[in-house]
């Protein structure tokens, strides 16, 4: 198997940074076992690395399973008629979106990207939008995983509903998930529509947009008086082409925004003037085509983030007022936020058991400072009862998120009888679970 040795490991925006003794290439499922039973210090597998929280970070072993050999899709005929397929679990959510479209299926939903692997997202309960669809966790069904000392279990909600609900966001500690059993649909295509509208009119109409459209969210733009909604629908009409001009393109967009933000940072009342100006011109624009790639897009501009889950009641309030106090505390921030909508799963360590929730996602350059997200933001998504996402910025540790999680002990429990000398467990998530980090 191929080792990449002791270089330097980082994330995709560059804020975790780690050193690893051992890279590991597994390329079956011995070298697997070989490569977990014979790991140097603690172990950590690792997915695309778009994880903003230090889940990845080891001085010891990371593992990666892109060179594993096995087979893409296999079609799952289950007794209660549900369309599910056997996925790979390390590869990426848009080579599995080709392959499933080439049996004519599909995920039901997406997030922003795709590049992601699948057991990467759902470790993390990673989540599009739509009051009807689950985060990606809450789509597993069942799924096989390589435990520290190198056995393989195999999971599902017959025979071990507890250990399912556990892997369903294991966040990497449970073992290595080979492959997963995922609910999916026949292959369909999606309308899109995006329209920048006037801000306070889309936060008093989100409740009934989120009821009309399939996928609703919408993104507030930072020193205006306006969102930009996207809505996605399912339709048979032929494939068109984007008719957008400037609204569909995320990265042409994000640079007027930067550009205007540098240029006028000295006068947010003249800046607002201008983007409230330049905002009102823009055209709405839409476009037909395959799901996957009209759910997901492209991420140019590298940035941190910070997503909380909101409880749906609260969730549109708690926007409002971080609207507020961006504007007034953080005149520089220019990327959009994102309020999205998620359905309730009842995974233990989901942000969205027990109810659907409304996710407020707040995003800055790689470049700019974002130590006001724990001093500043953090505290209102906490006072409305926020779930933080697993992979985004956050600080809590385990006596908040025992409060915040009713299965957290469950969790805690059955993951110290998988992994006992938590070889699994790096500085981070010993904090998390308040286990010493393993050697
Ligand atoms: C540009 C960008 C856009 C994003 N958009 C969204 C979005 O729309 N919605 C959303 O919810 N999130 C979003 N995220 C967050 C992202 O989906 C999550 O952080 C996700 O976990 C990243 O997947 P990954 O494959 O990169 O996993 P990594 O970040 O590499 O790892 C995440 C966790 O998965 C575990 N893991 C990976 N592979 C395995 C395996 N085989 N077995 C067991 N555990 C494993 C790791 O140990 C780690 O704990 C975005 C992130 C970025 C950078």
């Amino acid at each position: 198997m191929r080792d990449a040795g002791a270089s330097q490991w980082s994330n995709w925006s560059g804020c975790v940074k780690a050193q690893p003794g051992q890279q590991l290439f597994p390329r079956d499922l011995d070298e697997l076992r070989a490569a977990i039973q014979g790991a140097r210090g603690g172990v950590r597998v690792r997915g695309a690395g778009h994880s903003f929280t230090p889940l990845n970070a080891t001085d010891g072993t990371m593992i990666c399973l892109d060179e594993m050999a096995i087979p893409m899709v296999q079609v799952l005929a289950p007794d209660d008629g549900e369309l599910r397929a056997r996925l790979p679990a390390g590869a990426s959510l848009n080579a599995l979106s080709a392959a499933l479209q080439a049996q004519g299926l599909a995920f039901r939903n997406l997030g922003d990207i795709d590049v992601q692997s699948l057991a990467g997202a759902t470790a993390t309960a990673t989540h599009g939008t739509g009051r009807e669809f689950p985060c990606l966790s809450g789509e597993l069904r069942a799924c096989s995983i390589m435990t520290a000392d190198g056995d393989i279990r195999s999971v599902d909600a017959v025979s071990s509903p507890d250990e399912l609900a556990a892997a369903q966001v294991s966040l990497g500690t449970l073992g290595i998930v080979l492959s997963a059993d995922v609910h999916v649909r026949e292959a369909f295509k999606l309308h899109r529509r995006a329209q920048v509208r006037p801000y306070r009119e889309v936060l008093e109409q989100a409740p009934s947009l989120w009821r009309q459209h399939r996928n609703f969210e919408f993104f507030v733009i930072p020193g205006s008086d306006y969102a930009l909604t996207l809505t996605h629908d399912e339709t048979d009409e032929t494939d068109a082409p984007d008719i957008a001009e400037n609204l569909g393109d995320d990265h042409a967009g994000l640079q007027k925004l930067l550009w205007l933000r540098n240029t006028l940072a000295w006068a947010p009342s003249v800046r607002r003037w201008i983007l409230n100006r330049v905002l009102r011109s823009e055209r709405p624009a839409q476009q037909v085509g395959t799901s996957w790639k009209l759910l997901a897009s492209d991420r140019r501009m590298r940035f941190h983030e910070m997503e909380y889950h909101l409880p749906e009641a609260v969730g549109l309030t708690a926007l409002d007022e971080i609207r507020s106090m961006l504007d007034r505390e953080q005149p520089r921030l220019f990327f959009p936020i994102e309020c999205r909508m998620t359905a309730a799963d009842t995974a233990w360590l989901s942000p969205f058991q027990g109810g659907a929730r409304i996710s407020i996602a707040v995003h800055v350059h790689h470049n700019d400072d974002y130590q006001w997200f724990f001093d500043q933001l953090e505290p209102i998504f906490l006072r409305y009862g926020g779930r933080p996402h697993w992979g985004k910025l956050h600080s809590l540790g385990r006596s908040q998120l025992r409060e915040l999680y009713p299965n957290f002990a469950r969790f805690e429990e059955l993951r110290r009888s998988l992994d006992p000398d938590g070889r699994l467990l790096n500085p981070h998530l010993a904090k998390l679970f308040g286990e010493a980090a393993g050697a």
